[in-house]
């Protein structure tokens, strides 16, 4: 059974992120770049079900820039087979991802994939959804646990105030959250070995996807800065200014 696990290159969960000088979006000029977090943990998941014997196959797909490459390499190092990337300088949108990694579907028949439940960048939590519509297939969000037996997959998503398990026949699409598993670190004899596996690089045109976005980014702007605290010398102090304010009466 081969998995597929499409895997986002964004900007480091530690670096603080800046908005470009004319709001036309964040600068990611000098940003560390990294895998998206809960693609690492895709990726982690699909390599336990390889070494369980589960799996026979991990694909890893990413679309973007050619340093995607890296990020596939990352991917590899962890344990994925063979690696796809599918090279646009286009901004691409959760749809055309979706219809992208449709395509590759269709190419490489996955009995499953295995993505993040969101970008950290775009924070869109849609591409997965996307996809499994677009392939007319079940899906599973936000999994913290996914057990594949006899064709079908039980997993156990994470819902407000507690756990849902469902199941669904294979192929799908399952989206994983945070418990889900720990990814191991990728070590040095593996990141060597990442290095000759097979890396296979492609364009949207020639999977005949138009990516073309349908959205357009009027603004973005950062948060409104937060005013500077205050000391106060005790309780009587801080009820005074409260009733000052007009904050209580
Ligand atoms: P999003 O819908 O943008 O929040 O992304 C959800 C998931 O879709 C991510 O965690 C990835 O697994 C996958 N994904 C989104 N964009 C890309 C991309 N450009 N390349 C590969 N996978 C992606």
């Amino acid at each position: 059974m081969k998995v597929l696990v499409p895997v986002k290159r964004v900007v480091d969960y530690n670096v603080k992120v800046r908005v470009k000088a004319d709001g036309s979006g964040v600068d990611t000029a000098n940003a560390k770049m990294s895998m998206n977090p809960f693609d690492e943990i895709a990726v982690e998941e699909a390599v336990r079900l390889r070494e369980a014997g589960v799996a026979s196959e991990v694909l890893v797909v990413s679309a973007g820039l050619v340093n995607c490459q890296e990020t596939l390499r990352t991917a590899m190092a962890i344990g994925a087979d063979r690696a796809l990337l599918i090279e646009t300088d286009v901004d691409l949108q959760p749809l055309a991802v979706a219809k992208l990694l449709k395509s590759v579907c269709e190419n490489e028949q996955p009995q499953l994939v295995l993505c993040g439940k969101q970008a950290i960048d775009d924070d869109a939590n849609q591409t997965g959804q996307m996809l499994a519509a677009l392939m007319n297939w079940p899906q599973a969000t936000f999994a913290s646990k996914v057990q594949l037996a006899d064709g079908k997959a039980t997993v156990v998503r994470e819902i407000d105030g507690g756990m849902e398990t469902v199941e669904m026949a294979l192929p799908a699409v399952i989206s994983v959250d945070l418990r889900l598993n720990e990814p191991r670190y990728a070590t040095l004899p593996n990141i060597m070995k990442a290095k000759k596996k097979p890396l296979d690089v492609i364009t949207p045109a020639a999977l005949g996807v138009d990516v073309v976005p349908r959205l357009k980014m009027l603004s973005v702007a950062e948060p409104p800065k937060r005013a500077a605290g205050i000391k106060l010398a005790g309780v009587a102090e801080l009820v005074a200014k409260l009733k000052n304010e007009g904050v209580i009466a």
